[in-house]
């Protein structure tokens, strides 16, 4: 018996090459908020993320510090669990491309691949970034350099083993047409859709001669597998697949309901990923949603600019569900998003401390001071919450504005408290108070609903208030200068 499908997605398999920043905590945020919506709407979910541990890139690095490169790997993909556990990310599976039961499923592909014909010795010249773990066409370089790494390219040429990619063009241009496989925003599935139909893909080499740190092939033990086609198979072995037939295996996580990435990796997901799929018989995944970049000052974040803002940073200033607001009310998911540590504490004190902090607190506070019984007051049951119009912008990963969706409940009630001054009402119109204070108790509750797929320990806490009557601080306010 077939059980119903899981909404399974997954965040990219991050490179183990350096501890993570923010841009990894902002993917990962947006993957588990997205699932945490999914188990709201009666949907069992499951999140997949890890680590991708192979290359000559981390090899070279660990080569650096005087490690071996398990070592580093190891250290790495612990320092990303444990940003996981700092910012409460909810997975159910962390891959690491290391693990021998991904290697074993690698080797397996690559072999059915090899007896098919889909992969053949061949040659490989070209350039290729080290930076990017990825060959490069002169069109993609500017002044010659890669864009993402501002060094020019390798030429590279060499014995390799190549995968065909070249006989699957048509099919997979069909398949972006028709959103079998949805790219979105719309703007990435133009940009792919249009390098589709003005160049040629060329099959890809996909063996290294002389990067010892990788899976070997296993026909040909003197190479391994091109990095990112290991790393694309552990969005199928962090599901528990094991390289057979997905019935039995993973037939209810399969395919991906939503493959979230940076716009960076675009280019290779939308087109080396699917055709692999494709030569394995596997369904695509239903969406792939690229993300912006994280800038800081309006520039791309970096050591040499000094604009870098840290992960641990922002989650020392703001805790987990602080970095969580300020990351996804920050910009729409798909636009770049600019940000700087200062305009983050304004917005931490004026949205969490000032408006959702203080709100709270002075309804409980009035009621108290008033004996209101706030306890008594509750939403009605039935009573829709969840819009048509805010269930879209979920669904569609418009978090920011779902947020301000939210706010907006939260200043009509700071201004209604404003306006009618209950602390008056209570000695001249004991009924309007009360009627007030239900409006205001209602919106709470309303509030403390809608948040709870962002900030569900916000959440509770403000249910906990309502319920009790006691007093806290929601978000303590931060001093600035
Ligand atoms: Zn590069």
């Amino acid at each position: 018996m077939k059980s119903q499908k899981v909404f399974s997605l997954t965040t990219p398999i991050y490179y183990a090459n350096a501890k993570p920043h923010i841009g990894h905590a902002y993917t990962t945020v947006v993957a588990d908020v997205m699932a945490r919506w999914q188990k709201q709407k009666g949907r069992e979910t499951f999140l997949l993320t890890g680590t991708d541990e192979h290359g000559a890139k981390i090899a070279q690095k660990a080569e650096e510090l005087g490690k071996t490169p398990q070592e580093l790997v190891n250290e790495i993909s612990g320092q990303f669990k444990q940003l996981w556990n700092e910012l409460d990310i909810d997975y159910q599976s962390f891959i690491r491309t290391t693990d021998k039961k991904h290697i074993v499923v690698v080797q397996k592909v690559l072999e059915k691949l090899y007896e098919q014909g889909l992969i053949y010795k061949g040659e490989y010249k070209g350039l290729y970034c080290f930076g990017c773990e990825q060959f490069k066409k002169e069109t993609e370089l500017v002044d010659g350099k890669c864009p993402d790494h501002g060094v020019a390219p390798e030429f590279v040429r060499e014995e390799s083993y190549m995968l065909r990619l070249s006989d699957k063009q048509d099919e997979l241009l069909q398949k972006i047409e028709s959103d079998e496989l949805r790219i979105r925003p719309k703007r990435f599935r133009r940009e792919i859709l249009s390098f589709l139909e003005k160049e040629k893909l060329e099959d890809l080499s996909i063996s290294r001669k002389n990067v010892e740190w990788g899976i070997p092939l296993p026909f040909d033990k003197s190479q391994t597998v091109y990095v990112w086609f290991d790393a694309f198979l552990s969005y199928l072995t962090g599901l528990g697949w094991q390289g057979g037939n997905l019935e039995g295996e993973v037939s209810n996580l399969w395919p991906l309901d939503l493959n979230l990435i940076g716009k960076d990796i675009l280019r290779v997901h939308a087109t080396i990923w699917p055709i692999m799929l494709m030569h394995l018989g596997l369904e695509l995944p239903k969406q792939i949603f690229v993300h912006g970049h994280i800038l800081s000052e309006g520039k791309k974040m970096s050591k040499s600019v000094g604009n870098v803002i840290a992960i641990d940073e922002m989650l020392k200033e703001f805790g987990a569900e602080g970095t969580c607001y300020l990351l996804l009310s920050a910009g729409t998911i798909g636009e770049d998003i600019d940000l700087t540590m200062e305009r983050m504490m304004e917005k931490y004190n004026a949205d969490l401390a000032n408006g959702l902090g203080n709100l709270l607190s002075r309804v409980v506070t009035l009621a108290r001071n008033f004996q209101f019984p706030i306890s008594e007051v509750e939403l009605e049951k039935g009573e829709i919450i969840f819009t048509e119009d805010f269930e879209g912008l979920m669904d569609s990963l418009q978090f920011d504005r779902a947020l301000k969706k939210i706010w907006r409940i939260v200043q009509d009630s700071n201004k209604l408290i404003e306006e009618t001054k209950p602390w008056e009402l209570a000695k001249n119109d004991r009924g309007k108070f009360e009627k007030v204070m239900r409006e205001l108790a209602l919106h709470l509750h309303k509030t403390a609903e809608l948040l709870k797929t962002f900030l569900p320990e916000t959440a509770r806490r403000i249910k906990k208030q309502l319920k009790t009557g006691e007093r806290g601080i929601l978000f303590e306010k931060i001093k600035t200068n």
